[in-house]
């Protein structure tokens, strides 16, 4: 017997609403506003212009070239998973290989550590402003989101701050999994260890696991750490604590395009997490891993000097956009971007849409991070031609009608 017509039985099986109502990427909306044109100067996403250097690149080929083109263990290659744990018991307390998960970027460990933890319908906490994906990818998931933001300070509210009691009496029993990004994308905005130890000690009480997306750890200008590494919550947590991280080689090492990153987590879960694994990508290619062992064999070759330009990067920038009238900016302690807003200019996504048709400056709007911060806009600093910044700036001085 055939069925009824098709048409009737597409409208009763419609997509998941948790995906029909996703927002997409207003930064992507931006850049499209620009697409076909070699006249802006392109600020929006959040990566260095720098290739990933030379002696990262030539250990994936001599992988390739000696055939390694097969499947690999689901966790990540035995050399990798050791090469990170020895790095990271470097910069935090002791944290041993059988914690560690290889995933294909941070962005798909959040996804994993997010499948592992979340049902449909439980609470999840996200501190805003913070990257799209962090709360995105809870809803896709079913969960039920509860965003805390971080509240404007300092001179003309410039600045980010965490108000931990807010976020403390939002994290309640019924709250499963807590999001915290620090140092944060847009805001800069970085977690002290004394807050860190008071959430840590919060979410024991309730029972809520903590999500801590630390990708940026090694971009943080502070030195007031004895590794020069942002506080992170590996330094205060237990080896058993409800507390998975979040890493990726994209930042520290220049290496988005790879799709590289890893799980700390509790020894009890990495098991979970490998079954997990097999199912969304059953492994990372052998050539990208094996990159990845240099990479952290030869961190002192990189990521120092990727750091210390970053800063450079931020010093130069920072002081030119602050002079602008009506400029509210602060120097972030932490990751790749100027977050700002400009008085008289509220609506993010119109004012970066029009910088673009105007005025050639492609830089990201707040709007894409949180309601909160739809009067900001972000500017990514990883120029590696720190000239560009000051041409940018330049640009937009010009649109502002400043002389
Ligand atoms: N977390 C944050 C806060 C980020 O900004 C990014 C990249 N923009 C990621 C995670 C993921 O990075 P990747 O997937 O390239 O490792």
């Amino acid at each position: 017997m055939r069925l009824a017509h098709t048409s009737s039985f597409r409208s009763h099986t419609p997509m998941r609403a948790a995906v029909r109502n996703l927002t997409p990427s207003l930064i992507r909306e931006v850049a499209n506003a620009g697409l076909g044109r070699d006249d802006v100067l392109p600020f929006w996403f959040g990566e260095s212009d720098e290739v990933t250097p030379a002696f990262i690149r030539e250990a994936a080929i001599a992988s390739l070239e000696r055939g390694e083109t097969f499947y690999a263990h689901n966790l990540g290659l035995p050399e990798l998973r050791e090469a990170i744990a020895q790095y990271m018991s470097r910069l935090h307390p002791l944290v041993g290989v059988e914690r560690i998960a290889v995933t294909a970027g941070g962005v798909n460990g959040l996804m994993i550590a997010m499948q592992a933890l979340v049902d449909p319908g439980d609470e999840v906490v996200v501190l805003t402003p913070v990257w799209p994906n962090l709360t995105a990818q809870p809803l896709i998931l079913g969960a039920r989101l509860r965003c805390v933001p971080l509240v404007p300070a300092g001179e003309g509210g410039a600045q980010w701050q965490l108000d931990l009691d807010a976020l403390c009496a939002a994290v309640t029993p019924a709250t499963r999994l807590l999001v915290l990004n620090s140092p944060n994308n847009p805001t800069g905005w970085t977690l002290t260890a004394q807050e860190q130890q008071r959430l840590l000690e919060h979410c024991r009480r309730t029972g809520t696991w903590i999500l801590a997306d630390e990708v940026y750890e090694r971009l943080y200008f502070c030195d007031d750490t004895a590794t020069g590494a942002a506080p992170s919550f590996l330094d205060v947590a237990a080896p058993d604590d409800r507390l998975v991280v979040v890493h990726s080689f994209s930042k520290s090492f220049l290496m988005t395009g790879w799709r590289l990153g890893w799980l700390v987590l509790p020894a009890e879960l990495t098991e979970q997490v490998g079954k997990l694994i097999e199912f969304n990508t059953s492994c990372n290619s052998v050539f990208t891993q094996r990159a990845g062992v240099v990479a952290l064999q030869r961190t002192a070759e990189v990521t120092p000097r990727v750091v210390a330009h970053l800063r450079a990067c931020r010093d130069a920038l920072v002081p030119q956009l602050a002079a602008l009238p009506g400029v509210h900016v602060a120097p972030a302690p932490g990751g790749m971007y100027a977050f700002f807003r400009i008085d008289g200019h509220g609506d993010s996504l119109a004012v970066a849409k029009r910088l673009v048709a105007e005025a050639g400056l492609g830089l990201a709007p707040g709007a894409a991070f949180a309601a909160e911060s739809s009067a900001w806009l972000r500017w990514c600093f990883a120029s590696r031609d720190i000239s560009r910044l000051g041409e940018g700036v330049q640009r937009l001085a010009g649109w502002l009608g400043v002389r």
